[in-house]
């Protein structure tokens, strides 16, 4: 029954993670996969989210199913993290959340919900966007175009570009928007651009999908929200995808959630149901650890305080890094600019290297970037920068 089947290509950033691992070079450098490290090249716990398991070990009583869309203290915690603790959706109860494992689970579950509930609707991503965004949405048999959002020339967004395919998407059809720290990019709208986006996303009539998966990470969680609650001003109808798995560094907990905002607190609950109902064909209810984790710290002030510490730390110690990088291969004498990847936000920058320069950076330096020349900023630190910059200079020498 099986011997038809072919050998499935490697995820391009996960795989590229295994070859890492496999690499022997002492001095190898990972700025592929996305997860944050600290200056020691590590990927911590959290203390706060130490401490919170701690209480959690002590106080837990069983391990009994969550319910389908997991715990109300959760739930709303989240609400109050994307669109500020007293919005408006939230008095009128515009808004219904379930916890999903992870961002990936969230926006899996749209998928199902839109192919099920917009039947004909065609997803947009922007070009270029994060690898799983196409197969999330395929897998559920949806079609994905994309439009117009990276101007490789003047490494940047190509604003006017972005406006002009989007004015072609049709009303009823699904544009997925990255809340903030766009991956691969590293470049988001600025305030008056969400402004714009969101006039035409209300004239369009289409939906906004936003994937929120660093919130945080670019300058601080309320002013990262901006494009979301600007779209929020505009639009009555969205879904949001959110993930814990960067700003509580809790990547194999697997923790999310997907919030569906309607026009009415009954709308919200006609289409929470069939949210639920896509939950529960496809993981029943969601695993207990992460979010009990999330709430917390959310709603103690002290461990939410000391959270946001940390959180303030991981951002920081980002740019940085992206300012070091900079002025470290300026000071190599590497002639092409790369001061754009010092405005950029979050973790991902597009470096510019063509994939032959990538290649003979892993061959001969053992430094891992993905193919597309995406870097993962958090896998630099002051001790790797001289001999990573020293490497770059050559490549582009050559
Ligand atoms: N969306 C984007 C843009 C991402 O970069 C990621 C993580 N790399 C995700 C979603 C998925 O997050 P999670 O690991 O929580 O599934």
């Amino acid at each position: 029954m099986f011997e038809h089947i072919q050998v499935a290509p490697a995820d391009p950033i996960l795989g590229l993670n295994d070859a890492y691992r496999n690499e022997t070079n002492p001095n190898k450098i990972n700025l592929g996969v996305g997860v944050y490290k600290d200056e020691a090249g590590a990927t911590p716990i959290l203390k706060s989210v130490k401490q919170a398991e701690e209480r959690l070990v002590k106080n837990e009583k069983t391990k009994s199913y969550l319910s389908i869309e997991g715990p109300e203290a959760y739930r709303d915690a989240v609400q109050a993290l994307l669109f500020g603790a007293d919005h408006e959706i939230i008095a009128k109860q515009r808004a219904r959340t379930a916890q999903s494992p992870g961002g990936t689970g969230a926006l899996r579950i749209a998928a199902e919900f839109i192919k099920k509930h917009l039947p004909g609707a065609t997803v947009w991503v922007s070009n270029p966007t994060w690898a799983n965004h196409q197969s999330v949405f395929q897998s559920v048999g949806l079609e994905v175009g994309s439009y117009a959002y990276y101007d490789a020339t003047t490494k940047s967004l190509d604003f006017e570009a972005m406006l002009a395919s989007l004015s072609q998407v049709p009303e009823g059809d699904v544009v997925l928007f990255h809340g903030c720290c766009h991956n691969p990019t590293g470049i988001d709208p600025t305030t008056e651009q969400w402004a714009q986006l969101a006039k035409l996303c209300s004239k369009q009539g289409f939906l906004p999908l936003f994937d929120f998966a660093y919130q945080g990470f670019g300058s601080g969680l309320e002013e990262d929200a901006t494009g979301l609650r600007i779209f929020l001003n505009q639009v009555q109808e969205m879904l949001i995808a959110n993930s814990f798995s960067k700003n509580f560094g809790l990547y194999n907990e697997r923790v999310g959630a997907l919030t569906v905002v309607c026009e009415t607190s009954d709308h919200a609950d006609a289409a929470f149901s069939q949210v639920k109902r896509c939950i529960r064909a496809n993981y029943s209810n969601p695993p207990a650890h992460g979010s009990a984790v999330v709430s917390e710290i959310l709603n103690d002030p002290q461990l939410r305080s000391l959270w946001e510490m940390e959180l303030q730390a991981m951002r920081t110690r980002i740019h940085e890094m992206r300012s070091l990088f900079v002025s470290t291969l300026r000071a190599k004498g590497v002639a092409q600019d790369f001061s754009f990847i010092s405005k950029q936000q979050g973790m991902f920058s597009f470096s510019g290297l063509t994939p032959d320069q990538v290649a003979q950076l892993r061959s001969e330096f053992g430094i891992y970037i993905v193919g597309s020349g995406r870097i993962s900023v958090a896998g630099m630190t002051k001790d790797n920068m001289e001999p990573l910059c020293d490497a770059i200079a050559k490549v582009l020498a050559d």
